[in-house]
C-alpha cells in the first residue's frame, strides 16, 4: 500500500468544498454518474477505431444504495483507470488561486466545480470517505483500490476488481443521510440522468402482483437513451413531438408548434422549443426551458442563453458549446453565447414564417394564444421585430387577420386624416365599447381588437413603428372626430345656450368615485347619439401604463379618470331641452340676464375709470362700489346657476340621456343604475 499527500496548493481543499457549497450538495449525483457514463463512451469509441479488441460486453452505468453500510455507489464498465492514470487525474489537482475563487462563488457549485475540473471531487460534499475500484482496460493491467476520508491523504493499494470499469464507493456522511433514500436517489436520477446516452440502471423493475409490489430481475432503467431532440427531424412524426411534450410536463396542454433546432456551425445546438398554450403565470414559471450539455441536464435557468422573450417557451436545449459550469454573470457576457441567443431567436422567426407562408389558417387560429409571445418578441428584440413584421397579425372586430401591410392597404383611403396620418382605430372590449365600434363600422372605418395582455404597450410601440400614424381607441371622441377631416358640420347653439347647457347637464352627472367628467358640445347629425362619453387618449393611455407599473407613471394613477360628456347641439332632444328652458324659465332668467348686464356694464365704467389711476388716487367710495357689483353679479350668476339646476333636477330627459350614455360605455353601476331603471318605467 502506498500513500500520498493529494497535489493541492491550498491547504485542504475539501473542508473549504463542503462549507461553501452548502447550496448544490446533489449535483454530485450528476458529476458522478456522466464521470461513468463518459468512460463508457470512451470504452465504445477505443471499440470504434479498433484499439479495444475485446468485448464491450453489456455497458450499463449502475447506481446503487447499502443502506447497512450508508453507502452509495456508482459502477460503470468503461475504460477503468490504472495507477498511474489515477494519480494523473485524480491525485493532482491544480487549485490555484483557489481561496479567493471560492470565495466570489461561494453560492455556485457549477462554477467552482467547473473552474477546478472537480468533478469526482464534488462526491466529498456529501461523504465521509470515498473509495475508487478500478481495472483499466488495458491489456495486463491490476486492479487499483484508491481512498479518501476528505483530508489531503489518500490511500492507494491493489485492487480486487475483476471486470474491466471502475466502482465509485461513497461513504455517505451523517449530515447527508438523505442520499441514501431510495426515493431521493430516483428523484436526482431521474432530474440530471434522464436523457443521458448510455442507460443508467437503478434497483429492479417492480410489477404488481397480487395487490402487492414484487422485484422482478429486470434492470430498472432509468433513462431514455436517444431522446427526442438527438433525433433526424425528417424521422419525427408530429405525434412523437406531443408525446416527447406531454413526458417533459405531464400537467399542461398539448402545445402549439415546435420548432427542432439543428445547428452544427459555428456551434454545436440540438433542441427542441415548443409554443405553450398558456393558462395561467404557474405554468409560466413552473415548466421551463431545460439546458443540457450531452444530454446531462445542466439547469432551467436558460436566461442569458435563449433571448428574454424566448424563456417563456417550453422545451430542451443541448449544446457542448455553452460553457455550462460557469457562473450566470460570465455566461451573460460570452461572444459564443450571445451568438446562441441570436441564432436562437432566428431559427423561431424562420419557423413562424414558415408556418405563416405554408398554413396562414392554422398560424391565425392559433394567433390569440401565440401573440402574447410575438409581440413580446417585437416589443423587445429589434431584429425579432425585423423579421416579425412580415408574418405578425393584427385581427380586427369581425374576427378578421391582416399583416400590417395588408391592414395598411385596407384602411389607406377611409382612415387618413387631413394631416395625413393614417388612423388606426381600436377596441379594447367588444362589450364595453360596443356602441362605439358599431358607430364607426357605420361611418365605413375598420376597428381593430386590441385586448391582448401587451397591447397598451404593443398599441405605443406600433405607432412609434409604423411611420404617419395614429393609434385611436373607439371611445376617445366622437365618431366625426375620431379621423379628422376637412368636412364639419355647423353647431347650431348660441354661446348663451351652450352655457346653460353645461350647468344643466353638469348638475345631473351621477358621483362615480374617481371619475371626473367636461360637459362640451359637438356639432354630430340628428343620427347620432345625442350624449356620448368619451376619455382622452391620451390621459387613458398614461393611465393604463401606470397600472401596469410603469416607471414614473405614478402620477397618472392617482389621478381620477377623465371623461368627456359630449353634448350633441343637432340632436332633437337637446333641442327639446334648449326649447323647455325658454319655455319654462324664460321669463326669469331674461330678468336675472338684465340685471346681469346692467351690473356688468357699471362694472366695466368703474374699471375704465381706476384704469390709469394709481392705487392711491383711487376714491374709496369707488373701491368700495366696484366691490360690490362684482359680488352682486355673482350672486345673479349664482341665481341663474339655481333656477337651472333646479330646473334640471325636475327634467326626467336630462338625467335619461346622461344615464343612457353611462349606461353605453357599461358606466351606470349601484344606486344610479337602479334609479335609471326606475325612471325608465315611469317614462313608458
Ligand atoms: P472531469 O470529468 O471534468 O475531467 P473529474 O474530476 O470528474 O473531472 O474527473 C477527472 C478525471 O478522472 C476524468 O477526466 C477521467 O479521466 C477520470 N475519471 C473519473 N471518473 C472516472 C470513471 N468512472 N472511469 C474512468 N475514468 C474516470
Amino acid at each position: 500500500m502506498q500513500k500520498g499527500t493529494i497535489g493541492v496548493s491550498t491547504e485542504n481543499i475539501f473542508p473549504i468544498i463542503k462549507k461553501y457549497l452548502y447550496s448544490d450538495h446533489e449535483i454530485f449525483l450528476r458529476e458522478l454518474v456522466s464521470n461513468a457514463v463518459d468512460a463508457t463512451q470512451k470504452l465504445l469509441t477505443l471499440s470504434g477505431v479498433g484499439e479495444f479488441k475485446g468485448d464491450p460486453g453489456e455497458l450499463k452505468v449502475r447506481v446503487s444504495v447499502d443502506q447497512k453500510k450508508k453507502t452509495l455507489t456508482i459502477s460503470d464498465s468503461g475504460i477503468g483507470m490504472t495507477a498511474e492514470e489515477i494519480d494523473k487525474y485524480i491525485n493532482q489537482v491544480a487549485f490555484s488561486g483557489a481561496n479567493e475563487f471560492l470565495e466570489k462563488y461561494k453560492k455556485d457549485a457549477n462554477a467552482i466545480i467547473g473552474h477546478f475540473g472537480l468533478g469526482f471531487y464534488s462526491s466529498f460534499m456529501v461523504s465521509s470517505k470515498v473509495e475508487i475500484n478500478t481495472l483499466s482496460y488495458k491489456e495486463g493491467a491490476k486492479a487499483v483500490k484508491w481512498s479518501c476520508d476528505g483530508s489531503t491523504e489518500y490511500t492507494i493499494e491493489d485492487g480486487d476488481r475483476k471486470e474491466r470499469g471502475t466502482d465509485v464507493i461513497l461513504y455517505i456522511d451523517d449530515e447527508n443521510k438523505k442520499f441514501l433514500e431510495e426515493g431521493e436517489i430516483r428523484q436526482l436520477l431521474r432530474k440530471y440522468c434522464r436523457f443521458l446516452p448510455i442507460p443508467v440502471v437503478f434497483g429492479k423493475v417492480k410489477e404488481w402482483k397480487d395487490g402487492k409490489e414484487v422485484e422482478t430481475d429486470k434492470d430498472n432503467v432509468i433513462n431514455e437513451t436517444n431522446p427526442l431532440w438527438t433525433r433526424k427531424p425528417a424521422e419525427i412524426k408530429e405525434e412523437d413531438y406531443m408525446e416527447f411534450y406531454r413526458d417533459l410536463y405531464p400537467m399542461s396542454e398539448d402545445p402549439l408548434f415546435n420548432i427542432h433546432l439543428n445547428v452544427d456551425y459555428p456551434f454545436k445546438l440540438t433542441g427542441i422549443l415548443y409554443f405553450p398554450r398558456i393558462k395561467s403565470n404557474i405554468e409560466l414559471q413552473k415548466n421551463k426551458i431545460q439546458l443540457y450539455c450531452n444530454q446531462v441536464y445542466v439547469t432551467d435557468s436558460v436566461e442569458g442563453i435563449v433571448p428574454e422573450f424566448l424563456t417563456l417557451l417550453h422545451g430542451v436545449i443541448d449544446s457542448p458549446d455553452i460553457p455550462l459550469n460557469v457562473s450566470r454573470s460570465y455566461l451573460q457576457s460570452d461572444s459564443n453565447v450571445k451568438k446562441i441567443s441570436g441564432h436562437i431567436t432566428k431559427k423561431v422567426a424562420d419557423r413562424l414564417e414558415e408556418i405563416f407562408k405554408n398554413d396562414r389558417k392554422s398560424l391565425e387560429d392559433k394567433w390569440n394564444d401565440l401573440r402574447i409571445f410575438i409581440e413580446y418578441g417585437m416589443l423587445t428584440d429589434e431584429k425579432f421585430y425585423d423579421r416579425a413584421a412580415k408574418f405578425a397579425l393584427l385581427r380586427n372586430t369581425d374576427d378578421k387577420y391582416f399583416t400590417f401591410d395588408e391592414y395598411k392597404e385596407l384602411i389607406k383611403t377611409n382612415q387618413t386624416d387631413k394631416h395625413n396620418n393614417l388612423v388606426y382605430l381600436y377596441s379594447t372590449s367588444r362589450e364595453d365599447q360596443y356602441s362605439f365600434i358599431e358607430a364607426a363600422k357605420n361611418k365605413g372605418y375598420d376597428v381593430l381588437m386590441m385586448d391582448g395582455h401587451l397591447d397598451v404597450h404593443f398599441v405605443n410601440f406600433l405607432e412609434q413603428k409604423f411611420k404617419d400614424c395614429r393609434f385611436v381607441r373607439v371611445d376617445s371622441d366622437v365618431v366625426d372626430k375620431l379621423i379628422q377631416k376637412e368636412e364639419h358640420q355647423e353647431l347650431k347653439l348660441t354661446d348663451k345656450q351652450r352655457e346653460e347647457l353645461t350647468t344643466l347637464f353638469s348638475s345631473q352627472i351621477p358621483q362615480l368615485s374617481k371619475s371626473h367628467f367636461v360637459v362640451s358640445f359637438e356639432a354630430l347629425t340628428e343620427n347620432d347619439s345625442p350624449v356620448i362619453i368619451t376619455q382622452n387618449e391620451f390621459m387613458r393611455r398614461m393611465k393604463d401604463m401606470s397600472s401596469m407599473g410603469g416607471g414614473g407613471m405614478m402620477f397618472y394613477g392617482d389621478m381620477p379618470d377623465s371623461y368627456n360628456l359630449v353634448v350633441n347641439g343637432n340632436h332633437p332632444l337637446v333641442k327639446r331641452i334648449v326649447e323647455g328652458v325658454e319655455g319654462e324659465l324664460g321669463e326669469k332668467l331674461k330678468s336675472v340676464y338684465s340685471r346681469i348686464s346692467s351690473l356688468e356694464s357699471r362694472k366695466a365704467e368703474l374699471e375704465a375709470a381706476k384704469k390709469d389711476k394709481k392705487e392711491e388716487e383711487i376714491p374709496q367710495a369707488e373701491k368700495e362700489e366696484l366691490e360690490d357689483v362684482s359680488k352682486k353679479i355673482k350672486e345673479q350668476k349664482d341665481k341663474k346657476d339655481e333656477l337651472l339646476k333646479e330646473y334640471a333636477s325636475g327634467n326626467k330627459l336630462i338625467s335619461q340621456l346622461i344615464d343612457l350614455a353611462l349606461l353605453s360605455n357599461n358606466m351606470l353601476k349601484g344606486e344610479a343604475l337602479s334609479r335609471f331603471v326606475k325612471r325608465s318605467i315611469d317614462l313608458i
